[in-house]
């Protein structure tokens, strides 16, 4: 299995101000899975419960999404509500998270899954996150971990242990802050990255990423939308993208990585356009690449020429 997640699979109840949605598909390894997909074969674990719909487990199967790993336990399916700002979309407040048959869960790998080149420890307790790195049977090529303001608030021990082993770090700008108690986001990552992390990825919305990787530091702007309906999932969407990118070319140079987060930063986009998985689950190649192609224009610009300097007044 080139590509493996362990992650959420839930039913999430959304607040924008677009409108509600109640009891949609959602969860960290939903939306990461589905958009790593389209780039490479992807394994997940996770756990739900036995009111998970038929349907849902078709539409994971739909994207030849391996599901071996996602146990059905007696008990319901984690919930989790949100609500954004009506004035400030980047701003979202958890109205409830129930965490159901989650909580019990105790990921086991399968022999397959243990020998994964590509891992993603998706938003859960930073404590099954160490479990399941410790459960490899070898060294991914590439460890990336996801996580938020639950956990680092509940157990950031646990989540300091489990940062310092892995090499790719994602987290949103105010999760990094409270993390490391640094204001100054690239203090922040370089706080970070002396504890064990080559590469950190700072979310910042509608304000696009900052991919540092040892001194190089990478901006990238967010897809420029004219409506956004619900940006739950557009990080873990963002993470689909950039480890299906680097799983399906195996390319780990810096170069590698800048693709990495503009593919994440596509898929990031397409999230955002509907409640629950809707838009991401009925994505054409085309409509990718050619996102893929107006970031690319997006980002351009005229490099001084040798020798050129800029028009100075004195
Ligand atoms: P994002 O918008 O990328 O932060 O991801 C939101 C997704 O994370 C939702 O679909 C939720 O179901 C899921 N989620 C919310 N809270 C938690 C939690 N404490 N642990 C794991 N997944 C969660």
């Amino acid at each position: 299995m080139p590509l493996l997640v362990v992650g959420s699979v839930a039913y999430d109840t959304v607040r924008t101000s677009a409108g509600l949605r109640k009891d949609a598909l959602g969860g960290s390894a939903t939306y990461f899975s589905i958009s790593a997909s389209y780039f490479s074969t992807v394994g997940l674990v996770a756990v739900v419960g036995q009111d998970f719909a038929n349907s849902d487990i078709d539409l994971l199967r739909s994207h030849e999404i391996e599901i071996s790993g996602l146990e059905i336990r007696q008990g319901k399916t984690f919930r989790w509500s949100g609500e954004y700002g009506a004035e400030d979309i980047n701003t979202r407040d958890t109205i409830d998270t129930q965490l159901n048959v989650f909580g019990e869960f105790s990921p086991k790998l399968s022999d397959v899954q243990r020998g994964s080149e590509y891992l993603f420890l998706a938003n859960i307790d930073p404590s099954l996150q160490l479990d399941v790195l410790g459960q490899m049977s070898q060294r991914p090529n590439l460890v990336a971990l996801d996580t938020m303001n639950f956990w680092i608030d509940g157990g950031i021990e646990s989540l300091y242990r489990v940062v310092e082993n892995v090499d790719v770090l994602f987290m949103d700008e105010g999760e990094i802050r409270s993390f490391t108690g640094e204001i100054n986001l690239v203090s922040a990552a370089r706080k970070v990255m002396e504890t064990g992390p080559s590469v950190v990825v700072v979310k910042r919305g509608d304000h696009g990423v900052l991919l540092f990787q040892g001194d190089d530091v990478f901006s990238a702007p967010a897809f420029p939308l004219e409506s956004v309906i619900d940006p739950t999932g557009a990080g873990d969407c963002f993470a689909g993208g950039f480890m299906g990118y680097l799983a399906a070319t195996g390319d780990l140079s810096n170069t590698g990585f800048r693709r990495a987060a503009m593919a994440g930063t596509v898929m990031g986009s397409f999230a955002v356009e509907s409640f629950s998985v809707d838009r991401i689950n009925l994505l054409g190649k085309n409509d990718i690449e050619e996102r893929f192609r107006t970031l690319t224009k997006i980002m351009a610009f005229e490099p001084l020429a040798e020798g050129e300097s800029l028009p100075w007044r004195y």
